[in-house]
């Protein structure tokens, strides 16, 4: 059983990523998408909310998992059986922090591989800072995210947090 690992801090997820989600899972067995809890970055949404958005956003596609991970990527990957970390890429500007995560991991653990998808032309300028900020300015970000995304920012809006 081949099985994937989509590591990122989905703060919150895009419908790129969503994108990069539905193409890996027709390539592997099992792609569990993995919210990292200890990111640099505070987060807008809490690590629940970013997997609770998530898995509504994935539930119709039987083959994806979506769990949160502290530590190091290649350990979580390794405790769940995942042999390849699956990794979006927009433009050449993601290539050089890319490239190093990806040799990094392989150093941590021989056995991992990093399979880069190229982003759908489509989506290619969207990140999630873009829609956190877009939502901020109340912009419609509907084109962005799925309707439960749009609603939570919605949401956080109305608290003033976004
Ligand atoms: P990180 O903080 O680890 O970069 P992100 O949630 O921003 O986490 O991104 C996770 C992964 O998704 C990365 O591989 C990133 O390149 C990819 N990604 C981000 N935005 C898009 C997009 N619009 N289309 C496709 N892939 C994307």
């Amino acid at each position: 059983m081949r099985i994937a690992m989509y590591p990122g801090s989905f703060d919150p997820v895009t419908r790129g990523h969503l994108d990069i989600i539905k193409r890996s899972a027709r390539m592997f067995d099992k792609l569990i998408v993995a919210v990292l809890i200890n990111s640099a970055k505070t987060p807008l949404f809490s690590v629940e909310e970013r997997v609770a958005l998530l898995k509504e956003c994935c539930k119709e596609i039987p083959n994806v998992e979506v769990r949160s991970f502290n530590g190091l990527t290649v350990n979580f990957a390794q405790a769940n059986h995942a042999s390849v970390m699956v990794r979006g890429l927009r433009a050449v500007t993601d290539f050089e922090d890319e490239i190093q995560l990806a040799h990094t991991n392989h150093a941590l653990l021989p056995g991992i591989e990093t399979v880069f998808l190229a982003t759908s032309l489509e989506w290619s300028f969207l990140s999630s800072t873009i829609v956190r900020e877009a939502a901020h300015y109340g912009q419609d970000v509907s084109k962005f995210v799925t309707p439960n995304v749009e609603a939570a920012l919605q949401a956080k809006r109305e608290e003033g947090r976004v």
